[in-house]
């Protein structure tokens, strides 16, 4: 097995570490529970009857979002909202202190390729394919020149490979001819090239240049919509919604912590509700899973001890890095 030689020890430290990060911050849950009855929306009615009416949870002392059946209460007001909504905020930057953008880069071009490539499949795909494709092309200038066949079979794994190809050839000339062969810095530039929406503008300009944009992606939209952030569905009504709720400061960090969560433990199908240390804050605390063991065992990556998507993950990430191609 290929995967990356990290100390056995160390390994086991840094998955106690989460796991009693998880632990400790639901034992700081009763405190929350003051919050979340002033925060209960009417959505969370249902939620409670529904975690009252279940016995094992009952039994196994569950979240205690739970215990705290409330009576339907009017809805939230507009600033209450956007109290709990940072708040959540403040929660998920303390449980994921080490969150970051999941695909692996090292300069603006890698980034906005690997963004591109990330369409319809997971980051983990995307880094275990790049290592060839950057090796094979560096630049810009390589990647307009090389062979669509070429290309097409460097990143096959990561699917739609005639379409990506078709884009990444086409924004590589562009980057050379329009841009002297750098990625541009704005979105209004960013955004004329192919196969280039908002989405991945804004990842690029967040992550390689430090502009605070709001990514959008399936689990951020998923989440902010559980958190009564928004109604949308549109990607870009979301990111309003949003945009208005938060300090331009918090949108980079905001969106990779949103996305975390909706990876470990707000999944889209069955969230793991019971083992969610912000349960008291979410107005849809009973969508998912509520036993707390059960839920315990839907946790993904690092909370559920398992490698993370990125083969060269932050020196602070506690999980282990995933493993090549080959390897998998
Ligand atoms: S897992 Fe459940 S409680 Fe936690 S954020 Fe998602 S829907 Fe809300």
């Amino acid at each position: 097995m290929n995967d990356t030689p990290a100390k056995p020890a160390a390994k086991k430290t840094t998955a106690k570490k989460a796991a009693t990060k998880t632990a400790a911050t639901k034992t700081t849950a009763p405190k929350k529970a003051t919050a979340a009855k002033k925060t209960a929306t009417a959505k969370r009615a249902p939620a409670a009857k529904k975690a009252a009416t279940s016995r094992t949870a009952a039994t196994k002392g569950a979240a205690p979002a739970q215990k705290a059946a409330a009576p339907a209460r009017k809805p939230e007001s507009r600033v209450a909202m956007v109290r709990r909504a940072r708040r959540i905020n403040r929660e998920l930057a303390e449980l994921y202190p080490y969150a970051h953008p999941e695909l692996d880069f090292t300069n603006p071009f890698e980034l906005l390729v690997a963004t591109v490539l990330s369409a319809q499949t997971t980051d983990l795909r995307v880094n275990q394919t790049t290592p060839r494709l950057f090796a094979a092309c560096p630049t810009p200038e390589d990647m307009a020149a090389i062979p669509p066949e070429q290309l097409e079979e460097l990143i096959r794994p990561t699917g739609f490979f005639r379409a990506k190809a078709k884009s990444l050839i086409g924004l590589s000339a562009a980057l050379r001819d329009r841009f002297d062969g750098e990625v541009p810095g704005r979105l209004e530039d960013l955004v004329t090239l192919p196969g280039v929406g908002r989405k991945t503008a804004n990842v690029v300009l967040g992550n390689a240049f430090g502009v605070p944009g709001i990514t959008v992606d399936t689990h951020f939209g998923r989440l902010a919509r559980r958190f009564g952030w928004t109604t949308a569905q549109d990607a870009e009504k979301v990111e309003a919604d949003v945009a208005e709720i938060f300090p331009k400061s918090d949108w980079t960090m905001l969106s990779h912590r949103v996305v975390f969560h909706g990876r470990r433990v707000c999944h889209s199908r069955k969230p793991a509700c019971g083992a969610c240390p912000i349960a008291p804050l979410c107005p849809s605390y009973g969508e998912g899973e509520t036993d707390p063991e059960k839920a315990q065992k839907l946790l993904k990556y690092e909370l559920g001890g398992q490698p993370g998507q990125r083969l060269k993950p932050p020196a602070d990430y506690p999980g282990r890095p995933a493993a090549p191609l080959a390897a998998s």
